[in-house]
């Protein structure tokens, strides 16, 4: 009861800072086509909190449910001559109302959504100071942003998920602490 009494006043949060609200009706359709109709509350919109569910959306892009947390692990939904490989879009992702949205790297096939997806539903941007600037520039709208250490940077979200990012080779011209001699030989564009 206590768990989804807090998801319920989330989505109310989220609703009240987003630019253009998601309506909870669309949040619980999202969120039941991603994580299973077994999986989310009807009425609250909640994923059940004593699961983990990945719902993969194209390349390295997942929609995370972590104890009762919604968040996007990159946002870009592949189009072009891929459109429609994943039938989905930035207003369905919007609509599964993430608190937060992760970027591995500022690549389009990992970002290029993002600032539609945070204007949409108001959730707030994880990455480098350099990820955060491009996405906030490519956005209509103000976007709440979280910007990392250059190395690394811990932060929780509720319910006791603890998060650690690091940063990776594949952004980074130099290994973060010089542990990885032979980067060079790795690295990947
Ligand atoms: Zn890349």
């Amino acid at each position: 009861m206590g768990a989804a009494a807090a998801v319920a006043s989330t989505l109310v949060v989220m609703k009240a800072s987003a630019s253009a609200p998601v309506s909870a009706n669309s949040t619980v359709a999202a969120r039941q086509r991603f994580f299973g109709a077994d999986n989310v509350d009807p009425s609250t919109g909640e994923v059940d909190p004593s699961k983990t569910i990945l719902s993969w959306f194209g390349v390295t892009n997942f929609a995370m449910a972590i104890a009762g947390n919604i968040v996007l692990l990159d946002a870009w939904v592949p189009r072009g001559a891929f459109s429609d490989y994943v039938p989905t879009g930035p207003a369905e992702l919007a609509a599964l109302a993430p608190s937060h949205i992760l970027i591995g790297h500022g690549h389009f096939d990992h970002a290029a959504d993002a600032a539609e997806i945070a204007s949409l539903c108001g959730a707030t941007i994880v990455g480098t100071d350099e990820h955060c600037n491009q996405i906030v520039q490519q956005a209509a709208t103000e976007l709440r942003t979280f910007p990392l250490d250059s190395d690394r940077s811990d932060f929780s979200l509720p319910n006791g998920v603890a998060v650690h990012t690091v940063r990776h080779l594949h952004s980074a011209l130099r290994a973060p602490r010089g542990e990885h001699h032979e980067a060079s030989r790795h690295r990947s564009f």
